[in-house]
């Protein structure tokens, strides 16, 4: 396995609860380095496009609205295998199917406020990297 990197958003049902640093001792305890991490507060535009490729999905416009709602934070994190590290400390989308443990199924309020966001792929991840972070502003 090599070394990887992943985008990370801690999403705002998660700022609004004060839960960023429960979160973030989650990657850190399973071996996931915080290498870039900033709080924003996305535009709609900004949500927009950023959830670009869900844009055909019915739950789009209430997914937009609601990571525009409030502070958001994000952030890379890097490890062996993080994309699907990162992916299982989440849990599943819906934390009503979540394994214990996970960030969805002991923090998430819903299907849409799940609390984190986590690049499905490496090649993703790269996209969304670039979305948010210039090159020196993560410090592996
Ligand atoms: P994941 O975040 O697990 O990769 P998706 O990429 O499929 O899941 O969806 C992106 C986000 O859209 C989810 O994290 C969740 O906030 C929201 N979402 C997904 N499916 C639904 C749904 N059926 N109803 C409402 N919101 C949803
Ligand atoms: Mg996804």
């Amino acid at each position: 396995m090599a070394v990887e990197r992943t985008l990370s958003i801690l999403k705002p049902d998660a700022t609004r609860r004060n839960l960023t640093g429960q979160i973030n001792a989650r990657f850190e305890t399973a071996g996931l380095r915080i290498v870039a991490q900033k709080r924003l507060w996305l535009s709609r535009a900004q949500a927009e496009a950023f959830y670009a490729v869900h844009a055909q999905r019915p739950f789009y416009n209430d997914l937009c609205a609601f990571m525009s709602s409030g502070p958001v934070v994000v952030q890379v994190l890097e490890g062996e295998d993080a994309v699907t590290r990162n992916r299982d400390i989440m849990g599943a989308t819906n934390p009503a199917n979540a394994t214990p443990g996970t960030i969805r199924k002991d923090f998430a309020e819903s299907i849409e406020a799940n609390s984190a966001h986590g690049s499905d792929s490496a090649e993703n991840a790269a996209t969304e990297i670039a979305f948010f972070f210039s090159t020196i502003e993560i410090v592996g």
